[in-house]
C-alpha cells in the first residue's frame, strides 16, 4: 500500500488532517490508532441502558469560532444544547460560573444585594472576571467575596483536580474559573453551543469514510514505524511521507528529556434503576468526596430510558501505560520539558507535532479543529 502521509492518533486532530488531506489533497492517508474505537477522549458510546455516554469524560462543544463550526457540519447535523454546572457548596448546589444568582442563593438578602451592587460598582455587566483579579480587589465587600468564592468553591476544587496547589498553577488555568458580573447561569457564553445530534462517534465515522484514508485500530505506532536517527522506517521500509503525531510527544521520543506529567482521571460510571439522579447535567462537589463532580448524560443526549447513567471523576497521577494522559500540567518546569522535546522535533524532517498532546497544550474542541485547521494550511503551501 503506498501512502502519503501517517497520521498518529483518530481524535479530532488526526481526524481533521486525515480528512482534509485526502479530500482536498487527494494523498493516500494511513492512520493509525492505539484504542479499539475512533473519536480520541471524544468517543461516545450507547451502553447496556441505551443511554449515550461519553467514555472519557463529558464533552460539551461550545465555540465563537463560524469557521470550526462550518467545517464539522459538513459532518453532523447538531442538536441545541448549553450547559449548566452547579457546585454543591454548604449543602446547597449553585450555579457556575458563580453569578448573581449564586450569591443570593448563598447569602441574605441585605448582603447578596450589597455584594451584587459592588459588583456592578467595579465591572461592566455582563464581564468575565478571573477569581485571582477580584481576590486583589481593595473593597472589602468583593475582597470578602473573592475570598469566600476561593475558599469555597476555587481551592479545594483545583488542587483535587490538579493534585497541586492552585498557587503553583499557570494562570492561564486559573483564568478558566470566573466571577460572572450578570444573571447568566450557562457554563459558557459562546455563540455556538450544539452537540451532534448522532454523537461525536458518528461525527467521526463520517469524516473518516473516505477512499484515500485506511484506518488501523487497536495498533501502536511502534509496532508498524520505527525511528532511527531521523527517518522513520514503516513496515520495515524507508518512509517518505509526512508522519503527522497527535499522541504524546515525550513518548515519541522514548522520555528521552523525562517524562511529561498530565493528570489522568478514574471515571466510575453507574447504571441506576431510576429515571433522573440530578436537576442538572453536571453537579461539582469542591469540598466534599474525591471525586470532583457527577454528570448524568441523559441531560446532554435524551433518553426514553429508565434508567440514568451517571459519572462520578476521580482526579489521579498520569502513570504511563496505566492510565490515560488527560491534561497537560502547566508548571514553569514542565514548559521548559516540553519545549526541548519541541526543539528536538524540528531536527526531524517530515515529521509535524499536532494536538493536545503532541503540543502540550489545553485544547478545547473546537481549538484542537482550528488548530489542525491551521497545520493543513501551512502543510498545502509545502
Ligand atoms: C475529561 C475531558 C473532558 C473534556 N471536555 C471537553 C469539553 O467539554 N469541551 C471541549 O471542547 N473539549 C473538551 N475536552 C478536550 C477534548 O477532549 C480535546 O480537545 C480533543 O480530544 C483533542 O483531540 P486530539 O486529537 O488532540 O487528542 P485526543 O482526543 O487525545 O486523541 C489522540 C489519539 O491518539 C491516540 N494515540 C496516542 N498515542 C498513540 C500511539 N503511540 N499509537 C497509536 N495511537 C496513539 C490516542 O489513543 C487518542 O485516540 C475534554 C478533555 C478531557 C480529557
Amino acid at each position: 500500500m503506498s501512502i502519503d502521509y501517517l497520521i498518529i492518533g483518530a481524535g479530532f486532530s488526526g481526524a481533521v488532517l486525515a480528512e482534509r488531506i485526502a479530500t482536498q489533497l487527494n494523498k493516500k492517508v494511513l492512520v493509525i490508532e492505539r484504542r479499539k474505537h475512533i473519536g480520541g477522549n471524544c468517543y461516545d458510546e450507547k451502553n447496556e441502558a441505551n443511554i449515550l455516554i461519553h467514555k472519557y469524560g463529558p464533552h460539551l462543544f461550545h465555540t465563537n469560532n463560524k469557521k470550526v463550526i462550518d467545517y464539522l457540519s459538513q459532518f453532523t447535523k447538531w442538536q441545541p444544547y448549553e450547559h449548566k454546572v452547579l457546585a454543591h457548596i454548604n449543602g446547597d448546589n449553585i450555579p457556575i460560573p458563580f453569578n448573581f444568582n449564586s450569591i443570593e442563593a448563598l447569602f441574605d438578602t441585605h448582603k447578596a444585594q450589597t455584594l451584587i451592587n459592588k459588583l456592578l460598582a467595579h465591572y461592566s455587566k455582563n464581564s468575565k472576571i478571573p477569581i485571582l483579579t477580584l481576590k486583589k480587589s481593595v473593597d472589602s465587600d468583593l475582597k470578602f467575596l473573592a475570598d469566600y468564592i476561593y475558599d469555597k468553591v476555587f481551592r479545594n476544587y483545583t488542587a483535587k483536580q490538579w493534585g497541586i496547589h492552585p498557587d503553583k498553577l499557570d494562570t492561564s488555568v486559573t483564568a478558566r474559573v470566573p466571577v460572572f458580573i450578570g444573571r447568566d447561569n450557562r457554563y459558557f457564553n459562546d455563540t455556538y453551543q450544539q452537540i451532534p445530534n448522532k454523537g461525536y462517534t458518528h461525527l467521526f465515522k463520517t469524516m473518516l469514510n473516505h477512499p484515500n484514508i485506511t484506518l488501523m485500530l487497536n495498533t501502536e505506532y511502534k509496532d508498524i514505524c520505527k525511528l532511527k536517527k531521523d527517518t522513520f522506517y514503516l513496515f520495515n521500509k524507508k518512509f517518505e511521507g509526512k508522519l503527522i503525531y497527535t499522541g504524546q510527544v515525550d513518548e515519541l521520543f522514548d522520555f528521552k528529556f523525562g517524562k511529561l506529567s498530565y493528570r489522568s482521571t478514574y471515571m466510575e460510571f453507574e447504571t441506576l434503576n431510576q429515571k433522573q439522579y440530578q436537576n442538572a447535567t453536571t453537579i461539582n462537589y469542591p469540598n466534599d468526596y474525591t471525586f470532583t463532580r457527577i454528570t448524568e448524560f441523559k441531560h446532554i443526549h435524551l433518553s426514553q430510558s429508565n434508567q440514568t447513567t451517571i459519572l462520578k471523576e476521580y482526579p489521579q497521577m498520569h502513570i504511563q501505560g496505566k492510565n490515560t494522559p488527560y491534561y497537560p500540567i502547566f508548571t514553569e518546569k514542565n514548559k521548559i520539558q516540553y519545549n526541548q522535546y519541541k526543539i528536538y522535533a524540528k531536527t526531524i524532517p517530515n515529521l509535524i507535532l499536532v494536538g493536545r498532546l503532541a503540543e502540550y497544550q489545553y485544547f478545547d474542541m473546537d481549538d484542537a479543529i482550528e488548530n489542525a485547521l491551521e497545520k493543513f494550511k501551512q502543510l498545502r503551501k509545502e
